[in-house]
This record gives structure tokens, C-alpha cells and sequence, in this order.
């Protein structure tokens, strides 16, 4: 019998509980390895969990959850149709930026997840996400285009936009993330 992606996902999930490659498990309530559809088309990338993500153990829960939640319903989405997770696994204190040596320690478990899932499209949610595929790039100038990257022996289509909290503090920032959802959603149209 074949390992279905959800038991692979789950495994991956075990090891990051355990995990004390940095000090972050040290702080932490929960650990928010990521949720969703283990098959998903689309994933989504945050940059760590905030406080109600700690408390939940699930990515996007605060009020940038429940932007994104509209962002996804726009393109007639739900939770359940994607993948969404961090580029962080535990929540920095008082959600300080992720560190250099977080992102390097915590990020083969984003690796391994994206190596199960293979999604053919990844939207990532702010810069650190964003420089996770492109480190050189800036949020501000790539935002909304629609890039092709050979990534670990898979084709990915990565569209990034502004982090829903940036929405949440800016007017302009919450225009263009709706605009550039409206582009994620023609595109998905078409590739369906
Ligand atoms: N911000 C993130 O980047 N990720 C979450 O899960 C929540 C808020």
C-alpha cells in the first residue's frame, strides 16, 4: 500500500513538533506546520505564526486569516481547496521578523512539503516568502507578476503579492493585493 501525501504531511508535521533546531520551540505554544488540501493545486506561503496561530497550531487564524479568507473567496476558494503554511514553523516572540538562521534551519520542512504536495502554483503572502524563490527580488517591484521557476526538479508558477497584514495597515497595499487577486483568479481560469 502506497503513503498517501496527508500520512507524508503528517510525518513531516512530527518532526517539526519535535524539533529544536533553533529557539524558537522554546517560546512557542504550538507548532503551525500547515494546513489544508495534502493534493492542493495552490499553496500558500505566510512568513510564521502569530499569536493566534500559537495558540491554535494553525496557519492564518488572526485577522490576516480573515483577510486572506476573503482574498481566497474572491477566487472562489476555500481553505479546504488549498494548502496554506509558513516559511517559519513556530511563532517568533512579540512576531518579530524571521531570522537568517531561523529561515535556514526551519525550511527544509517547507522543502519537504512542497516536495509532497508538487503544487503547479505557489502564491507567496509577503517578502520573506517571496525571497525564499527569489532572494533578490523586492516585493514592492514583483508584486502581481506571474513567474516560472524550475524549483528542486519541479515547474512552479509563483505569484507573489503583498502580505495580508500589509493590507490590513494600507489602503493602497489592500488595492493592489485585491487587484492581484483578481489576476491569480484569471489566470487559474485559464490553466483549468
Ligand atoms: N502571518 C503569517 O505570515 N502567517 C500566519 O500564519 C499568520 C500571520
Amino acid at each position: 500500500m502506497s503513503v498517501t501525501n496527508s500520512q507524508k504531511l503528517k510525518y513531516i508535521a512530527s518532526l517539526i513538533k519535535d524539533c529544536h533546531k533553533c529557539s524558537l520551540y522554546k517560546t512557542a505554544t504550538n507548532p503551525v506546520p500547515g494546513a489544508g488540501d495534502p493534493n492542493a493545486k495552490i499553496v500558500f506561503i505566510g512568513e510564521a505564526p502569530g499569536y493566534y496561530e500559537d495558540q491554535q497550531g494553525l496557519p492564518f487564524v488572526g485577522r490576516s486569516g480573515k483577510l486572506l479568507d476573503k482574498l481566497l473567496a474572491s477566487i472562489n476558494r476555500e481553505r479546504k481547496d488549498v494548502f496554506i503554511c509558513n516559511i517559519l514553523k513556530h511563532r517568533p516572540p512579540d512576531n518579530r521578523n524571521p531570522q537568517p538562521d531561523e529561515i535556514k534551519v526551519c525550511t527544509p520542512f517547507l522543502k519537504a512539503q512542497l516536495q509532497i504536495i508538487k503544487p503547479p502554483v505557489i502564491i507567496t503572502l509577503g517578502r520573506f516568502a517571496l525571497n525564499f524563490f527569489f532572494p533578490a527580488d523586492y516585493i514592492g517591484q514583483v508584486r502581481g507578476q506571474i513567474k516560472k521557476l524550475s524549483w528542486q526538479g519541479i515547474d512552479l508558477t509563483i505569484i507573489p503579492v503583498y502580505h495580508p497584514s500589509a493590507g490590513l495597515r494600507n489602503g493602497a497595499m489592500l488595492t493592489a493585493l485585491q487587484n492581484d487577486f483578481k489576476q491569480i483568479g484569471k489566470f487559474l481560469d485559464k490553466i483549468k
